[in-house]
């Protein structure tokens, strides 16, 4: 199994064209065609984690906070950043990301941050849909092949609205056109007006997907020439997103329901605002890592609480009616990651070993002293 082999199945979990704009996501180092020899799944690659693949025998780090994020200058052994590279490089390790893309899709990080506290998992859904991700593809073909054309671009990834797979419209329609000199007809004759009964089939594709879809879409039409509009539409997708809302299966007392995120994450202390008396915790907003900025989406989506991390002072000063924010800590928000990354390479790929840290082994940056 390549490293090539891995990055298809990681980018069809979480397409590198759902990182933000900001964000250094996919191969960092490291060669796609190299075998894979063993992976390792962490949340930060710091040179003990890479110590610790090369002492396991695994020649390839799969990290949810890129290595390489805001571009670097140097390789400088005398920075944790360096000599991570460095290690990486001189035994040929891949340094693999999978940071903003896994946090907005769905399912991604949030789902598994509200799977771990408790939200019911079939309600789960993004708390800000994303926006500017969705085009629309009308084509024109003639109705004997509009089934194959239209299995063809499913196939690639288009027709997905929500929960519901293959959709299409279809209308019905004349086709006009005048083959030039050079063309090879699939109906009518060189030189001569030509006018067909065909099928107008309109799809919803993700942009991410546009050339997949299109490509499907010319290997199956039967013209030479396909006859196709692509446009970028207002929609908001809401399969995918920043953060994740879910309902509780049952209200809880603000203290319980942190009681259940503290048994949840494994962790010992939250930081929160004032719940108000008498709070019960119905809904709850999630974001893994750093989502205060989701504040006025948790309000909007009538959440009781936005569980993150990260909160600043003056973030927390906002949330002061409605919805309290409560801040697990960015590294306890998302150490999960690294372990449903492991499952799920486990379940895909047979062949190679996948491992982790060992508990113990990696602990937050952050330290907290208490009386
Ligand atoms: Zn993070």
């Amino acid at each position: 199994m390549r490293v090539a082999d891995l990055i298809a199945y990681l980018e069809e979990l979480a397409p590198p064209a759902l990182a933000e704009s900001y964000d250094n996501v996919g191969l960092l180092c490291g060669h796609p065609e190299a075998a894979i020899t063993g992976v390792y799944c962490v949340l930060d690659c710091l040179p003990e984690r890479v110590q610790e693949a090369i002492d396991r025998g695994c020649n390839v780090v799969v990290a949810h906070h890129p290595l390489i994020f805001k571009g670097i200058r140097r390789i400088d052994a005398r920075h944790w950043t360096g000599r991570a590279l460095e290690l990486a490089i001189k035994h040929d390790v891949a340094l693999y990301a999978i940071h903003t893309n896994l946090d907005n899709v769905l399912p991604g990080v949030n789902t598994m941050l509200a799977r771990r506290i408790g939200l019911l998992t079939e309600q789960i859904r993004p708390l800000r849909p994303m926006q500017g991700q969705l085009l629309g593809l009308a084509t024109f073909v003639p109705a004997a092949d509009a089934p194959r054309v239209l299995q063809a671009c499913w196939a690639a990834g288009a027709g997905q609205v929500g929960q519901y797979h293959n959709c299409a419209f279809q209308t019905e329609g004349q086709g006009f056109f005048t083959p030039g000199t050079g063309t090879n007809p699939h109906t009518g004759q060189v030189g001569r007006p030509e006018q067909t009964q065909e099928l107008r089939l309109e799809l919803l594709v993700p942009a991410h997907r546009q050339r997949a879809v299109l490509a499907a879409l010319k290997a199956s039409h039967p013209y030479e020439e396909v006859a196709y509009y692509l446009y970028p539409l207002q929609n908001t997708w809401q399969d995918h997103g920043a953060g994740a809302v879910a309902d509780l299966p049952t209200p809880l007392p603000f203290a319980d329901f942190l009681r259940q995120v503290c048994q949840g994450l494994g962790i010992g202390h939250v930081r929160h605002t004032e719940p108000g008396p008498g709070k019960l915790v119905r809904r709850v907003a999630v974001c893994g890592g750093a989502g205060a900025f989701l504040l006025d989406d948790a309000k909007r989506a009538g959440a009781d609480v936005l569980l993150t991390g990260d909160v600043k002072h003056h973030e927390f000063l906002e949330a002061t009616t409605g919805t309290v924010f409560v801040d697990v800590g960015h590294y306890e928000s998302e150490r999960l990651v690294a372990d449903e990354l492991a499952l799920k390479i486990k379940e895909k790929f047979a062949t190679f070993a996948v491992h982790l840290p060992e508990p113990g082994q990696v602990q937050s940056p952050v330290h907290w002293f208490t009386l």
